[in-house]
C-alpha cells in the first residue's frame, strides 16, 4: 500500500526525485500519457432543457393560452403576434442564458486553483491541472490540496478532511510510513487528498494519484456545480411580473365583459380585445432584462480584473458603504525592497550592510534560511516579504542556494497572522539552530538576550527600549520592521511545542523594508469619497507604518483615527460598535478582530466590503456582505469564501467593480420603469378611453405590437452600452430599498402624461388633420409604436444626465434597435396589406406620419425638462444649503 511505503521507496516507484522533483520533460510527457487533472464536471444543461423551462414559467404560459384564443377565435392577425412575442422571447431568453452559463463558466476558469511544485530542484506556480504522478508538491496553510499525495515532510501539516470523510476535526499529518495493510482515509495519516484544505502547517508532499483516480475522483463521478442562487433583483422581478400578471388578466377579464355585456361589442372581438390588454401589460422582458444586465456586467467586470463568482454580487456591490481594503498588496505595491537595517547604535542604508561580525552573518542568515521564497534570475517564486530578504542578500553577493544548500532545514514553524512569526530549525555549525524573524512587538518579549558583534548580553531594559526607538524610526517613514533572533536547542526538544521553541531567543537585528503605495489608488480614494463610501484600511502591518501609508494616501489626517489590535481588544463590544467610525485605519489586526470590525460596522447598518487573502481570512469574508479575495496573492481558502476575486489584487479593482455593480443596478431600474411607464400609459388610456366610450382607441393588434417593440426590441439594448460616470457621484442605495422604492410616483405621473397624450390625440387629431374622427385610433398607434423609440434615450441617459451627452451617443446597441425599430414601424405603416392588418387606411398620408413623428418625441421632450428643472432645484438647494451652513458656522466663529 502506498502509506507503508519509505520516502524512498515511493520515489523509486514513482520514477521521480524526492528532493528535486520531476523533470520538466518527463512530467510534459507524463501529462501526454494521462491527461490533465481535472474532475469531471457536471453536464451542460441541453439547449431544449433551457428553452423548455422558458415555456413553462406561468406568464409565458399565459401567452400561449391567449394565443390559442386568438387563432380558435378566427383572429389570425393578432394569434401570428403574439406567438411573435412568444417567439422571439424565448429565443433571447435562451441566447441569453447560454452566454451567460458560459461567461460564467469561463470566469471560473479564471479562479481555477494553482500549485507550488518542484522540478529540476526550482519551485515554480503551475495551474494545478497540469500536475502528474511523481509530481514533488508544496504545501502551506490555506491551499487546496491539488492531487492526492504521499506526505514527505511534514511541518506541523495538519488538513481538513470533511469533504472526503465528513469528519470536521483536522488531521495531523506525518512523513513516517505506516505499518497497517488496512486503514480507512480518515487514518491514513501520511497521505493528503485531493480538494481537502491544508488547514495549518506546511509540507511537501509526492503525487501518487490525479484527477479521476484520486480518493474524491473515484466518489464523485460528477462533480455537483453549485447552483447559481437567484439574485434578489431577478426575485423581485419574479414577484413583479406575477403581480402585474394577475392585475393583467384582471383587468384584460373586466375589459372583455364591459365590451361584450354594456357596449355589445361581438364576443370575438371583446375576446381579442382583453387578451391584447393582458399582454400588453404583462412585462414579460423584464425577467431576461434583468439576467442580460447582471452577466453583461459581470462580464465587464472580469475585464477589468474583478471575477464575481454569484451573481447576486453584483447587485450588492452597488450597494456597498464602506470597503474594508488589506494594506500590503491591494493599496500597496507589494513589491517591496529592503532599504535600512538595524544591529547596534543607528539604523543604515541596506547597501552599507558587511558580513563580517558574528551577529552581521547570523543576521543575514536567519532572514534568509528562515525564508520560502526562491529567487533565481528567470524566476522569483514566494512571499514579496520574503523575495525582498533573498533579493538583499543576492543583491550584496551572499548567494542563498549556497546557504540553503549548506544548513539544511530540519523543521519549520510556519508564519501565521495571528503570531506574525515564522521559525525554521537547521543544522547550523554541527548544532541545532532557531531562526525567527517576523513582527519585532511580538518577538522582542520572547527575547532573553541581544547578541552585539560578537558578544550575547542580557536583553535589559535600555537595550529592549533601543530596538522599539529604532524600529518606530523605521516604521514612521513607511518601512515595513521585521526583527530577527534565533537560539541554540538541543536534540531533545520537541519542535512542534512553538512556544517552547520561540522562547528564550537572542535578538539580532531590524530589518525594514518599503512597499509603495500604488500609484492609482489616491485617485481611487478620491472617487470613494465622492460616491459616499467609506474606506478603512486593515492590516496586519506595525501601527505606525500604517499611519505612515495612510497619511500619504489621504486616508487619515492624525494618529487619533487608527487603532492597532490590542485597543480592539480593550473595548467591549457594545464601546467598540460605538466607536467603530472614528477609525479609519486598523493596524497589527488578527483574522478575529477583522469579523468584529465587519459586526461593528454592520451594527450601524452599512453594507461592508471586506478584503482577505489569509486561510484565517475566510469567516470574515463570509461575514461581511461582499467578501473580496486577492487573487494573487490569496489562498485557496479564501478564494473559495468570497463573492468577488481581484485577478491583480489593487484597491482600485473594487471601486471599478462597485461602479460596474451601481450602473448595472441603475440601468435595470430604468428599463424597468421604461416599460411600465409604456404598459401604464396605454392601460390607462385604453380604460379612461372605454369611459368616454371611446372602445376603439388602440386595436388589439396594435397593442401586441407595440408591445414586441417596446420588450423585444428596445428595452434589452438598453442595459449595453457606456456606463455613467455620474452614478458615482451619488450616495450608495438603501440595500432595503426595493429597486422601484421612491420611482412608482414618477411613473404614475409620467403613464398619465403620456396617456392623455394619447387620448388628446385621439379626439383632437382626426378633425383638425381631416375632420375624419374614426381615424383617431391610427394617430394614436403610430404615436405609441414611436414615441417609445425616442424616450427610450431620455432612459438610457440616466436621470441626471441631459439626452446629449456622450453614454448616449455611444451606445451604438441602442441606436441600432432604435433606428430597426423606426423603420419597421414606417414600414408597416406605408405597406399595402401589411397597414391594411393594422387597420391604417390609404387616408394616412405622409404628412400625418409627419405630425404624429413630432408628437411622439413630446414625451421625451418633457422627460428632458423634467430633468433640467430638477438639476437646477438641486443647484439651487445645495447652495441654499451652503449659505445656510455657512450663515451657522459664521455665527458660531461670532460666538
Ligand atoms: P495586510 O495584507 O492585511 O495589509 P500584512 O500583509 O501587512 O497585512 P501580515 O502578512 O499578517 O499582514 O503581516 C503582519 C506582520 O507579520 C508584518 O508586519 C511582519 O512583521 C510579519 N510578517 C509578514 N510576513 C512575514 C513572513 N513571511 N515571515 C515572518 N514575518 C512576517
Amino acid at each position: 500500500m502506498i502509506w507503508n511505503d519509505t520516502t524512498k521507496e515511493l520515489a523509486k516507484k514513482l520514477n521521480t526525485d524526492f528532493v528535486t522533483g520531476l523533470t520538466e520533460e518527463a512530467a510534459a510527457q507524463l501529462l501526454i500519457e494521462t491527461g490533465p487533472n481535472q474532475l469531471p464536471t457536471t453536464k451542460k444543461k441541453p439547449i431544449w432543457k433551457i428553452v423548455l423551462a422558458h415555456f413553462i414559467e406561468p406568464f409565458v404560459l399565459v401567452l400561449i393560452a391567449l394565443a390559442i384564443i386568438a387563432t380558435v377565435i378566427g383572429q389570425w392577425q393578432e394569434a401570428v403576434v403574439v406567438f411573435l412575442i412568444v417567439i422571439v422571447d424565448a429565443t433571447l431568453a435562451t441566447c441569453q442564458e447560454v452566454k451567460a452559463v458560459a461567461s460564467l463558466d469561463s470566469l471560473k476558469k479564471l479562479v481555477s486553483s494553482q500549485a507550488v511544485v518542484i522540478r529540476n530542484g526550482n519551485k515554480y506556480d503551475i495551474d494545478a491541472k497540469d500536475l502528474v504522478i511523481g509530481d514533488l508538491v508544496y504545501l502551506d496553510a490555506g491551499m487546496f490540496v491539488p492531487a492526492d499525495l504521499r506526505v514527505i515532510q511534514s511541518y506541523n501539516l495538519r488538513t481538513n478532511e470533511s469533504l472526503l470523510t465528513g469528519e470536521s476535526t483536522l488531521v495531523n499529518k506525518t512523513a513516517e510510513a505506516l505499518t497497517e495493510k488496512k486503514l480507512s482515509i480518515g487514518e491514513r495519516t501520511n497521505l493528503a487528498f485531493m480538494s481537502t484544505t491544508v488547514a495549518t502547517g506546511s509540507g511537501l508532499g509526492l503525487v501518487y494519484a490525479t484527477a479521476k483516480n484520486s480518493e474524491i475522483g473515484k466518489i464523485t463521478t460528477l462533480l455537483q456545480e453549485e447552483k447559481e442562487p437567484k439574485s434578489p433583483l431577478t426575485q423581485q422581478m419574479s414577484f413583479l411580473i406575477r403581480i402585474i400578471s394577475i392585475f393583467a388578466l384582471l383587468l384584460g377579464l373586466a375589459m372583455f365583459l364591459l365590451q361584450f355585456l354594456l357596449i355589445k361589442v361581438p364576443v370575438a372581438s371583446a375576446l381579442i380585445f382583453g387578451i391584447a390588454l393582458t399582454i400588453a401589460v404583462i412585462p414579460e422582458g423584464l425577467q431576461v432584462i434583468v439576467t442580460v444586465s447582471l452577466s453583461l456586467g459581470s462580464s465587464r467586470m472580469a475585464k477589468k480584473h474583478a471575477i464575481v463568482k454569484h451573481l447576486p454580487a453584483v447587485e450588492t456591490l452597488g450597494q456597498v458603504d464602506i470597503i474594508c481594503s488589506d494594506k500590503t498588496g491591494t493599496l500597496t505595491q507589494n513589491k517591496m525592497t529592503v532599504k535600512k537595517y538595524y544591529l547596534t547604535k543607528s539604523v543604515n542604508d541596506s547597501n552599507a550592510f558587511k558580513k563580517q561580525t558574528k551577529q552581521e552573518q547570523l543576521f543575514l542568515d536567519c532572514l534568509v534560511l528562515c525564508n520560502n521564497s526562491s529567487v533565481s534570475t528567470n524566476k522569483t517564486v514566494g512571499d514579496p516579504t520574503e523575495v525582498a530578504l533573498m533579493n538583499w542578500s543576492e543583491t550584496l553577493n551572499f548567494s542563498t542556494k549556497k546557504l540553503i544548500t549548506k544548513y539544511p532545514r530540519i523543521y519549520e514553524i510556519p508564519f501565521d497572522s495571528n503570531r506574525k512569526l515564522m521559525s525554521t530549525i537547521h543544522e547550523y555549525d554541527k548544532e541545532k539552530y532557531v531562526f525567527v524573524k517576523g513582527a519585532v512587538d511580538n518577538m522582542i518579549n520572547m527575547c532573553s538576550h541581544a547578541l552585539i558583534n560578537n558578544e550575547r548580553v542580557g536583553l535589559t531594559a535600555q537595550i529592549k527600549q533601543q530596538i522599539v526607538a529604532r524600529m518606530d524610526e523605521m516604521s514612521n517613514s513607511a518601512l515595513r520592521v521585521l526583527g530577527a533572533s534565533y537560539r541554540i536547542i538541543n536534540n531533545k526538544q520537541d519542535y512542534s511545542n512553538v512556544s517552547e521553541i520561540e522562547n528564550n531567543l537572542i535578538f539580532l537585528g531590524l530589518v525594514g523594508m518599503i512597499d509603495p503605495p500604488r500609484n492609482e489608488v489616491k485617485a481611487s480614494l478620491v472617487k470613494t469619497k465622492k460616491a459616499g463610501i467609506d474606506t478603512i484600511m486593515i492590516t496586519g502591518d506595525h501601527l505606525n507604518t500604517a499611519v505612515a501609508i495612510g497619511q500619504e494616501l489621504g486616508l487619515i489626517e492624525n494618529k487619533t483615527q487608527a487603532l492597532s489590535g490590542n485597543a480592539i481588544d480593550d473595548f467591549s463590544e457594545k464601546s467598540f460598535n460605538a466607536n467603530v467610525n472614528q477609525y479609519r485605519v486598523f493596524a497589527r489586526v488578527s483574522p478575529e478582530h477583522k469579523v468584529k470590525i465587519v459586526k461593528a460596522l454592520q451594527s450601524h447598518k452599512k453594507v461592508v466590503s471586506m478584503t482577505g487573502d489569509g486561510v484565517n481570512d475566510a469567516p470574515s469574508l463570509k461575514a461581511a456582505d461582499i467578501g473580496v479575495a486577492m487573487g494573487i496573492t490569496g489562498t485557496d481558502v479564501a478564494k473559495e469564501s468570497a463573492q468577488i476575486v481581484l485577478t491583480d489584487d489593487n484597491f482600485a479593482t473594487i471601486v471599478d467593480a462597485i461602479e460596474e455593480g451601481r450602473n448595472i443596478y441603475s440601468k435595470i431600474k430604468r428599463i424597468v420603469m421604461f416599460i411600465l411607464i409604456t404598459n401604464m400609459a396605454q392601460v390607462f388610456a385604453i380604460v379612461v378611453g372605454a369611459i368616454f366610450g371611446w372602445n376603439e382607441l388602440l386595436q388589439p393588434i396594435q397593442i401586441l405590437w407595440i408591445n414586441l417593440i417596446v420588450e423585444s426590441v428596445i428595452a434589452i439594448p438598453m442595459s449595453m452600452g457606456p456606463n455613467n460616470p455620474g452614478l458615482m457621484l451619488e450616495k450608495p442605495t438603501n440595500r432595503n430599498d426595493r429597486i422601484l422604492t421612491g420611482s412608482w410616483g414618477f411613473i404614475g405621473i409620467v403613464s398619465i402624461i403620456l396617456s392623455a397624450l394619447l387620448l388628446l390625440v385621439f379626439h383632437y387629431l382626426p378633425s383638425i388633420l381631416h375632420e375624419d374622427v374614426n381615424e383617431g385610433f391610427i394617430y394614436v398607434f403610430v404615436i405609441m409604436a414611436n414615441a417609445p423609440v425616442f424616450y427610450a434615450f431620455s432612459f438610457v441617459s440616466g436621470a441626471n444626465t441631459s439626452i446629449i451627452n456622450k453614454i448616449t451617443w455611444k451606445n451604438k446597441y441602442i441606436w441600432i434597435a432604435a433606428i430597426s425599430a423606426f423603420a419597421i414601424n414606417t414600414f408597416i405603416i406605408f405597406t399595402p396589406f401589411v397597414s391594411d392588418a393594422f387597420g391604417i387606411g390609404q387616408g394616412f398620408c405622409a404628412v400625418d406620419w409627419l405630425i404624429c413623428i413630432v408628437l411622439s418625441t413630446i414625451p421625451m421632450w418633457l422627460l428632458e425638462m423634467y430633468k433640467g428643472i430638477r438639476f437646477l432645484f438641486k443647484k439651487w438647494f445645495k447652495k441654499d444649503v451652503a449659505v445656510k451652513e455657512n450663515n451657522v458656522k459664521t455665527k458660531f466663529k461670532k460666538k
